[in-house]
């Protein structure tokens, strides 16, 4: 399909008191318009800090310090969103780029009813319209999204954790956005509820066709839901591609721990392993590939030579020097032919 956003070596810096330290390094990425592309690495890799710094939405001490995110308008117009003002990204919000994040207590006003929310943000957007139209706009949203439409005068405390997250889900596509970013969207409730809300956002997502990127640390749920993924370790895309490929044949060592440490949803239960040992200090990396020290297939370049991301199958990137040309087993005849 048609791209709707090109990251391009997109880097992101923490400022510290005792220097800067690298959050993220170099990401690069496409997202086509109606895809899904989840997020998934441990704690601390750097997956909030991208999806923020794709929004414009970081705050200090984070800095954007070098890349492009290029957003494609539907009008065929593309657009630098790194450069842009806060003036300038504030038009974009909601029309075009949204975000839901994990607290949806903090994102709805406790003091106003849900329908007057919507109200709000639908006539920011467009002053044209009436609050009856506006109203009716949320009462679709919020049907689409299971909620009854008397909900609209309900306060946020009248309504269930899994409502609310629902009515933010809602409130963030009325606008219609061509990007929903969900950063742990239902970490706040139950497993049950999780995986109803994500289903209903699906269920939204094939009526209106946005995109969305996907973080979550629940690779099941990841797995279920995205076309793409793409894995970070310590502020690194360590690999991309399609979810079935990269569940089925992970590339780099990396993804395939991850995916052992992790039930499949829908699968007969396998044994797990947690993944030995804890990501390295972004403050010290070492000197070759970051996941070195934890990585059981691991040899003597891995310690002196930082693996770049490069195509290593059909829409699959990795950064793994199992995987360049030259260890190839079918790349090095010398060794075949003894
Ligand atoms: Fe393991 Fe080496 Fe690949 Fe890093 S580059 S994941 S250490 S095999
Ligand atoms: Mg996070």
């Amino acid at each position: 399909g048609e791209v709707l956003l090109d990251v391009q070596d997109l880097s992101v810096d923490y400022l510290t008191l005792n220097g800067a330290v690298r959050a993220v390094s170099n990401a690069s990425f496409t997202l086509r318009r109606g895809e899904i592309l989840g997020l998934a690495g441990e704690s601390g890799s750097g997956k909030s800090t991208l999806t923020t710094a794709l929004l414009r939405l970081q705050r200090s001490p984070a800095v954007t310090v070098g890349g492009t995110v290029l957003y494609h308008g539907e009008d065929g117009s593309v657009l630098d969103l790194v450069p842009r003002t806060d003036k300038e990204l504030r038009r974009l919000r909601w029309s075009s780029l949204a975000i839901v994040m994990q607290s949806a207590m903090d994102a709805l006003n406790p003091v106003k009813r849900l329908g007057a929310q919507f109200v709000d943000v639908l006539r920011e957007h467009d002053p044209r319209m009436t609050t009856k139209e506006a109203l009716r706009r949320a009462g679709d949203l919020l049907t689409l999204s299971g909620i009854p439409r008397d909900r609209l005068d309900s306060f946020p405390h009248e309504m269930s954790g899994g409502m609310r997250q629902r009515s933010l889900i809602s409130l963030a596509l009325a606008c219609d956005p061509d990007l929903v970013v969900m950063d742990e969207p239902t970490t706040a409730v139950d497993v049950v509820m999780q995986r109803t809300i994500m289903s209903q956002v699906l269920r939204l997502q094939r009526e209106l066709g946005f995109s969305i990127i996907f973080v979550t640390h629940d690779l099941s749920l990841l797995l279920e839901l995205s076309d793409r993924l793409a894995i970070m370790y310590a502020g690194k895309i360590v690999e991309i591609g399609p979810a079935e490929e990269l569940y089925r044949r992970p590339r780099h060592p990396y993804t395939k721990a991850l995916r052992d440490s992790f039930p499949p949803l829908h699968a007969p239960l396998v044994e797990m392993h947690g993944i030995p040992g804890s990501a390295p200090d972004l403050r010290n990396l070492p000197a070759g590939c970051a996941f070195a020290d934890r990585c059981p297939e691991a040899f003597d370049l891995c310690g002196t030579q930082r693996p770049p991301l490069v195509a290593v199958g059909d829409q699959v990137d990795a950064a793994c020097h199992l995987h360049h040309a030259d260890r190839e087993p079918d790349a090095a005849p010398e060794s075949v032919k003894g």
